[in-house]
């Protein structure tokens, strides 16, 4: 038997998710993984990577239970939110009989870690608003476990409305888990939905520090939740799956001064997306859409040829499944300012060009 031919089935048949690192590219200008672009200091002390990390790092849990307003027994600590989201898949769902229901265009971790531990999906699209079919959603929950929403969400960059979460959640009373993916909810804190945990004991809450702490490369993320499933969670988690350098830089991440660096630094990258999704939304035939995270949505009458020209002068964003739109993450101001100046003249000389084609069509 050949190597591949000893894999599991599924596996051989699966397509991995196509990050943003392993699409590759070569250029100056990175917005193409919602990163933060700034690169904030830290130290670490090595004197005791002799030993083992503690499971679930006192300290840390209790920074990140005070930052979100949360029991510390609410929280639960792991290898980015995207090990949140295979440890939710690998506790509730049983393989080949239970489902996980998700709604794209949305985040494509949901479905690949389902497919790899051989869970089925359900598919329920957004709206045309991008907003949640709770009617489609409702007559889809046989045989769910667990319903994943991203909010914000990636890759459109709306928030849900916060009452549809609330019938979302009554809905699937006694039936299923509801994970509200707030992995961008730092740059919009007040649509959260921490405060319905107190209401509801199966919503699950995935966090990050990825993103707005700026630490995407520290691969540190967090689960909250009720007692009764941060407990199941923590009977399937590794045994020591949070690095001591992990630890140290996220509680310092979490401290005072970081949290107060974070928040300013939100607020230039909240300037630089206005500023971003106003020089875009004024160009001739670009639809910026609102965004509350670290990204903007963005529509072009011919997508595919700006992106490739984009990619060819090192500013490299990342396509969407969304037709003719582009993503594009908010770096610093040089960046957005470089990126923005690339699309203008771009958008104006196709315009240009379609424009003289129509001259000498209507004169032949
Ligand atoms: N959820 C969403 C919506 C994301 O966009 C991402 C990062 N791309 C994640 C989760 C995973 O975040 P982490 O880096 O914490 O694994």
């Amino acid at each position: 038997m050949s190597i591949e031919e000893l894999a599991r089935k599924t596996i051989r048949e699966l397509t991995p998710y196509q990050s943003a690192r392993r699409l590759g590219g070569s250029g100056d200008i990175w917005l193409n993984a919602n990163e933060s672009p700034f690169a904030n200091e830290y130290s670490v002390t090595c004197s005791r990577l002799n030993r083992y990390s503690e499971c679930q790092p006192a300290e840390l849990i209790q920074a990140y239970a005070d930052y979100a307003g949360v029991d510390s027994k609410q929280v639960l600590t792991s290898r980015g939110a995207d090990e949140g989201i295979e440890l939710l898949i690998r506790t509730f769902c049983e393989p080949n009989q239970d489902s996980i229901l998700y709604c794209p265009p949305t985040y494509g971790m949901y479905a690949i870690s389902a497919e790899t531990f051989d869970i089925n999906t359900k598919i329920v699209p957004l709206t045309p608003e991008w907003q949640l079919d709770l009617p489609s959603i409702e007559n889809n929950l046989n045989g769910v476990k667990l319903v994943f929403i991203c909010s914000p969400n990636n890759p459109t960059g709306n928030v849900m409305k916060r009452r549809d979460i609330e019938k979302l959640l009554d809905m699937t009373t006694d039936k299923a888990i509801v994970v509200v993916d707030e992995a961008y909810i730092d740059f919009c804190l007040e649509t959260s939905t921490v405060d319905l945990l107190a209401k509801y004991p199966h919503l699950v809450i995935l966090r990050t520090l990825s993103k707005a702490f700026a630490l995407a490369g520290l691969r540190c993320g967090f689960t909250l939740a009720n007692t009764d499933v941060i407990n199941l969670l923590l009977k399937v988690i590794a045994p020591y799956p949070v690095p001591v350098p992990v630890a140290d830089i996220a509680v310092q991440a979490l401290s005072v001064a970081g949290r107060a660096k974070t928040k300013y630094q939100v607020l230039d990258i909240s300037a630089n997306r206005a500023y971003l999704q106003a020089g875009l939304g004024m160009l001739p035939g670009v639809t910026v859409y609102d965004g509350y995270g670290n990204y903007l949505l963005v529509k072009f009458s011919q997508a595919d040829a700006l992106f490739t020209a984009l990619w060819d002068h090192g500013i490299i964003l990342r396509r969407s499944p969304i037709e003719n739109c582009i993503r594009i993450s908010v770096g610093n101001r040089d960046e957005c300012e470089k990126t923005l100046a690339f699309i203008r003249a771009h958008v104006i000389s196709q315009g240009n060009a379609s424009a003289n084609n129509d001259e000498l069509n209507a004169s032949n």
